[in-house]
């Protein structure tokens, strides 16, 4: 019998998948439906908790991932049983991705540790390179089972706190030969979206995106989410976007919360802290799942 004692898992509802989903079916589903699957990075066991909360109270699958260049904050070996262990317990699909992996050793320490999903980012490498690095990367993946996701054209800004990127936008006939080449599951592309804070209004292109979306039949996936507005987010979405990377806006609500019940608060205790770290990541994760689901009534 399982445990079910966290305050978000009544006895009814409890639950242990022996399976965790992969990512390729929650984005096959999101095709049909017309909407996009949020994938939101996680950091810690409130962020976790946080967003699984989110996905089951409004009953939409999500993704939880973790950047290979986070790792020293959030080790995997810590973080990773974590996420899997809320996977199999959530009461709705759970994917558990490893985002922006640079390294074979962490993509094979994820699938040790359940990941069902891999990103391996070789945008910073030629075109030649990036195919070659990533076929590897996608036979490892059906190898054992995996949805194996990749990046052509730089996302600007900066991915998992590592250094600024430049951005370069994804070329739409590079994108079809990428993928007939290599074969990935979920292509992320770069169409003006940044990781981290945008200096401006973001600046979409959309005309890029609807080529690359008349070129190739993969699910496409849209980094650098946070600061996106709803309006652009369901034209993306319309335009064969299948996948949206939440980072900073989670991380934000988390600190912003966090400050202000320290201010407010003339006794902070941690479990106090806890809970309202926790909402604070569900409120906007909430906010995020409503918008990716492009239903009417949402608007
Ligand atoms: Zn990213």
């Amino acid at each position: 019998m399982p445990l079910c004692s966290n305050v978000f898992t009544s006895p009814e509802r409890c639950r242990v998948n022996i399976l965790i989903c992969r990512m390729k079916e929650l984005l096959d589903d999101a095709r049909k439906d017309n909407r996009a699957v949020g994938a939101f990075s996680v950091a810690n066991m409130e962020m976790i908790m946080g967003v699984v909360k989110a996905a089951e109270t409004l009953n939409t699958p999500v993704v939880i991932q973790v950047a290979e260049a986070r790792l020293r904050h959030s080790p995997l070996a810590y973080i990773g049983p974590m996420m899997v262990g809320a996977a199999k317990q959530a009461a709705v699909d759970v994917c558990v991705h490893l985002d922006h992996g640079m390294t074979m050793t962490t993509l094979k320490e994820a699938k040790e540790l359940g990941f069902t999903s891999i990103m391996f980012d070789g945008s910073a490498f030629s075109l030649e390179e990036n195919v070659a690095k990533t076929k590897e990367v996608v036979a490892f993946a059906r190898m054992h089972d995996l949805t194996a996701e990749a990046e052509l054209g730089v996302v600007g800004g900066k991915e998992g706190g590592s250094v600024e990127h430049r951005a370069k936008f994804t070329e739409p006939a590079e994108a079809e030969f990428f993928v007939n080449e290599t074969g990935i599951d979920a292509l992320a592309v770069a169409i003006g979206n940044a990781h981290g804070h945008y200096s401006g209004e973001p600046q979409l292109d959309f005309e890029v995106l609807r080529d690359i979306s008349q070129r190739v039949g993969t699910p496409l996936v849209l980094h650098g989410g946070s600061g996106i507005s709803p309006a652009e987010f369901r034209k993306c979405i319309d335009l064969g976007i299948r996948k949206i990377n939440i980072g900073t806006a989670n991380f934000d609500a988390f600190v912003d919360a966090a400050e202000k019940y320290l201010e407010l608060v003339p006794r902070p205790d941690y479990f106090s802290l806890n809970e309202r770290l926790v909402h604070a990541v569900y409120e906007e994760t909430k906010k995020c799942i409503e918008i990716f689901n492009n239903k009417e009534a949402s608007l």
